[in-house]
């Protein structure tokens, strides 16, 4: 019978765990014995330094893999012990450090040690409840639950959305959730709907994204729909751009909660086992290192979202580690986080001084974890997007969209593969905004850059060239097949709806498009793409022109 993938895990960690409970029992075996040789002969007493680091160890993993009691009393001998190692490891007076041990023994220490292997039989149940990620569909079109009693509306609205290449199911009247709805990605709902304390759905507004239409103003319905999970109140359901925007927005970002890169360093290769298994059946994607000797390169390689790192490792110091990376001006915006046990205040500042950005307290909850190297992956993808993204319309800047292009023209020259370079405009747009305010001509700006983000494949490139011009690269496409999904989407565009206040309107745009491979250099074939816009501008707007260079002038009529 095929695992179901919580199972898989918990399967994992209890392998782990094993493997921990094993290694522990030989180490604690000769931890005692080294403590009662350096309690009888001084020359013995450089053992303690031994003793004390695996203490320091456990107080830090014995935790994270279960054995919480485990993981508390090696933290109280971490810091009974710390002093008499510090005197050792400063060369202090071995014989009084000796006695001085021997007093520490007999106060009860020494129950309290030769009792730590009992304590691994008791360790907490592996949970997975934390575990919920459910891999995003393949390709790229969401399926968006339509909950909607007015029949008329919900099929303007499926007509709508569909435009923008999203599928809608819609269920009308007393909804019964069953399980072929798993795949939903996000609800749209009447408020009228949400009245039914009872709807067995009800609790899945939580965990997925949802729209609620909604006349309500009052404070009281709204903060009601709040507490139900509703992340977002539209009044006018019926304004399509409007909404394809909010569902854009939305699904964004649930999908970038689910995705990033951690890298994590630590010399404790159960506890880096651990962590491994808990952020990649989370969704994440981690690379585990537990020689620091490695970083640099495996940084440059795996390019994570954040750096995960412990603070001791062997001969290695992650303070200092931290404040190496930045060096380099590639790593100095790397989010490093580190794990580090309650009792290094001072460290804690220390590091943050030197380099690092934040820690997580040892021992660490897998759910924790989780949820933590999340949000700070997102944190970390929205601060890049910021740099390198338009705001208006999360598309590629201008002088990015023209690092990318002339990237694609490198390879379609090395490779031989055919790929198309294509400019769009928008048709009479000043009298848009003359007409009906520049923020409505803003809604119509998004509305085009949703669409061709939804409708384009993943590795197609597209930019934000100007106000109302965009850039769009097409790798591995001919120039015919360029022109069919452009021409596509100019009528699929100009059968859009706009809400401009007073009256509805629609909006067109004319594109000119260009064979990359066919000119000296990407800049070139831009200014070919451009010229064919001109040309179709020239001839009556709304449709596709080809440059000449590239085949057939003017391939299409309208
Ligand atoms: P054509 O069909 O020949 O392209 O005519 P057009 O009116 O679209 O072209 P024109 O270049 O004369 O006007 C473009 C307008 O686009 C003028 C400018 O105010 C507007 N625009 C540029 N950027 C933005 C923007 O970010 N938001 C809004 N709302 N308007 C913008
Ligand atoms: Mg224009
Ligand atoms: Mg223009």
């Amino acid at each position: 019978m095929p695992q179901s993938p919580s199972s898989e895990v918990r399967k994992k960690l209890e392998t782990l765990r094993s493997r921990f409970r094993d290694k522990t029992i030989r180490e604690l075996e000769e931890l005692v014995s080294s403590i009662s040789s350096a309690s009888r002969h001084s020359e013995s007493i450089g053992k303690l330094v031994g003793a004390y680091q695996l203490f320091h160890r456990l107080a830090g993993s014995a935790g994270t893999l279960g054995f919480t009691q485990l993981g508390e009393q090696a933290r109280k001998l971490e810091i009974a012990i710390k002093p008499l190692a510090d005197q050792v490891t400063a060369g202090d007076n071995s014989e009084r450090i000796r006695i001085q041990l021997q007093q520490l023994l007999a106060a009860g220490y020494e129950d309290d040690i030769a009792g730590l292997g009992d304590l691994l039989g008791a360790a907490e149940p592996v949970s997975t409840g934390w575990h919920q990620y459910r891999p995003a569909d393949a390709g790229n079109r969401s399926v968006l639950m339509l909950m909607e009693p007015d029949k008329e509306l919900a099929g303007l609205i499926s007509q709508g959305l569909a435009l923008y290449g999203h599928r809608v199911r819609t269920l009308s009247a007393g909804p019964q959730w069953t399980d072929s709805m798993d795949d939903v990605d996000l609800i749209m709902v009447r408020d009228t709907l949400l009245q039914d304390e009872e709807a067995d759905w009800l609790p899945r507004l939580s965990s997925l994204p949802v729209i609620c239409f909604s006349e309500a103003h009052d404070f009281a319905t709204r903060y009601r729909l709040a507490g139900l999970g509703v992340d977002a109140c539209l009044e006018e359901p019926q304004d399509i751009p409007a909404l394809a925007d909010r569902v854009e927005q939305l699904l964004a970002e649930g999908l970038a909660t689910l995705t990033g890169r951690v890298m994590i360093v630590d010399d404790d290769r159960e506890l880096l086992e651990h962590y491994r298994l808990v952020l990649t059946s989370g969704g994440l994607q981690v690379r585990t290192l537990d020689d620091p000797a490695g970083l640099l390169s495996e940084l440059a390689e795996f390019r994570p979202d954040i750096l995960l790192m412990d603070v001791q490792m062997g001969r290695y110091e992650g303070p200092a580690l931290a404040r190496m990376l930045r060096f380099q001006a590639e790593w100095l915006s790397l989010p490093i986080i580190f794990f580090s046990s309650e009792e290094d205040r001072d460290l804690q500042l220390d590091v943050l001084a030197r380099g690092g950005d934040d820690f997580v307290t040892k021992p660490v909850s897998d759910e924790f974890l989780l949820r933590t190297s999340r949000i700070r992956c997102y944190r970390a993808r929205q601060l890049g997007k910021l740099v390198s993204l338009d705001s208006l319309t999360g598309l590629l800047k201008h002088a990015l969209a023209k690092t990318e292009l002339s990237r694609e023209f490198a390879r379609c020259t090395r490779t031989g593969h055919d790929s198309v370079v294509a400019m769009l405009d928008l048709d009479n747009f000043k009298q848009v905004n003359d007409t009906y305010g520049h923020g409505t001509g803003d809604m119509v700006i998004k509305a085009l850059s949703n669409l061709l983000r939804h409708r384009l494949r993943d590795t197609d490139i597209i930019g934000r060239y100007g106000g109302e011009e965009f850039v769009i690269v097409l790798p591995e496409c001919s120039l015919g097949k360029a022109v069919e999904v452009l021409e596509t989407l100019c009528q699929d565009f100009s059968r859009l709806v706009f809400n401009g206040g007073s009256e509805e309107f629609s909006v067109s745009f004319s594109a000119g498009v260009a064979a990359l491979n066919a000119y000296e250099s990407g800049e070139q074939a831009i200014e070919a793409a451009d010229r064919a816009l001109f040309e179709r501008k020239r001839s009556g707007r709304n449709g596709v022109s080809v440059a000449p260079e590239g085949g057939c002038d003017r391939l299409t009529e309208n």
